[in-house]
């Protein structure tokens, strides 16, 4: 047994076989999506995993690009967002491949540089967050050419609603990013679109490479499954007391579960401060013994408490599973982001720096 009281477990074996699944799929290089932390499940270990697959890593921030490089991670780096010009000589220093949305980073680049820096330019194509405006974009990459140091590696856009079943605004996106590429030199290594909706449903999307995060890690964004992927994370925690209720008793902050009868409840040691969404009050559920039961009450900070069935052959120690399989039974991430109002997205890069990632190969 774990010592953890809370702590998450993180396949890093599956993430390695969603990247080759979706290489194979798409027959496409691969551009793997690390940022916050690897959606949550450790920036350094899943890196290490994909660097013989990921022909490039995709990060948000320059912060997040050296981290990777302390991380001993060689592969290109991209930062996905137009970082601000005084970081200009941090790129040029860890050698980490910017994005360019705007002349005025790419100036203070261009002068920051003493050799070569490889970049990649966004086209704002209607994702309408970052970017050159897709009907400049011929002309800002033109006027690109002046500034002698930079050299366009890579060319992209991102998509506003590749994961809806309508798909006609996706293609409105891609005609647009096409004409772009039309009016251009055919000479840009990577021209890339397609995040994990559109890796998985647009093959229009996938020009030379794909920039999947979420698949990565094994989660759908979306219902349509045309690859087998493997959720790579498990998110546990242990029962901490076991206690009674009397007839009509409440539970936790505000009392807001009255129990309705004699009840035996845990106390699970998980709570919003380990980024267990306090949105579940009341209305999720968690794995013991293989079977599902409630949360009941408000989720605290530290701890939530779960109703038992009078059954229930329970001890403190216990193992809870708030995410990933007990037996026959799951919670998927899906699942939890659907009961807690969000996404899975949100509920994965909630996870706290309180819980361990602990990695299996
Ligand atoms: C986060 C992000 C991605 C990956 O998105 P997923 O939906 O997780 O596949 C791709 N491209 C950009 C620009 C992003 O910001």
């Amino acid at each position: 047994m774990d010592d953890y009281r809370t702590h998450v477990e993180i396949n890093l074996g599956a993430i390695r076989r969603n990247a080759e699944t979706i290489k194979t799929f798409t027959g496409k290089r691969l551009i793997a999506v690390v940022k916050a932390d690897a959606y949550g499940h450790g920036v350094g270990p899943v890196a290490k995993t994909l660097r013989g697959v990921a022909n490039m890593f995709a990060v948000a921030t320059v912060e997040e690009g050296i981290k990777l490089r302390q991380a001993g991670i060689q592969k290109p780096i991209l930062v996905l967002f137009s970082s601000l010009p005084e970081q200009a000589s941090q790129v040029v220093e860890h050698g980490l491949v910017p994005t360019i949305g705007d002349s005025e980073f790419a100036n203070r680049l261009n002068s920051a540089a003493s050799n070569t820096v490889n970049i990649h330019v966004n086209i704002n194509t209607g994702m309408n967050r970052s970017g050159v405006h897709w009907t400049e974009a011929v002309q800002f990459l033109s006027r690109l050419k002046t500034l002698d140091r930079l050299t366009v590696k890579g060319l992209f856009t991102h998509l506003a609603t590749a994961d809806e079943q309508d798909k006609s605004y996706v293609f409105v996106q891609i005609e647009r990013f096409a004409s772009v590429l039309e009016e251009i030199p055919n000479d840009v290594e990577l021209v890339h679109v397609a995040n994990s909706a559109a890796t998985l449903t647009v093959p229009e999307s996938h020009f030379s490479a794909v920039r999947p995060g979420l698949a990565l890690y094994g989660i759908y964004p979306a219902s349509e499954r045309p690859i087998t992927l493997e959720p790579a994370l498990r998110w546990k925690t242990r029962i901490g007391w076991i206690g009674s209720l009397s007839d009509g008793e409440g539970v936790s902050y505000g009392l807001t579960y009255k129990a309705p009868h004699q009840t035996r409840v845990a106390m699970v040691q998980v709570g919003y401060g380990d980024g267990y969404p306090r949105a579940l009050s009341n209305v999720g559920e968690v794995l013991i013994g293989g079977a599902r039961r409630p949360i009941i009450g408000r989720v605290c900070m530290d701890v939530s408490v779960v109703r038992l069935e009078p059954t229930d052959s329970v001890s403190v120690g216990d193992e809870v599973v708030l995410i990933g399989k007990q037996g026959d039974t799951e919670i998927t991430v899906d699942e939890l982001a659907h009961r807690a109002g969000t996404i899975s997205y949100e509920i994965l890069t909630q996870i706290g720096t309180r819980v361990p990632r602990i990695f299996k190969h």
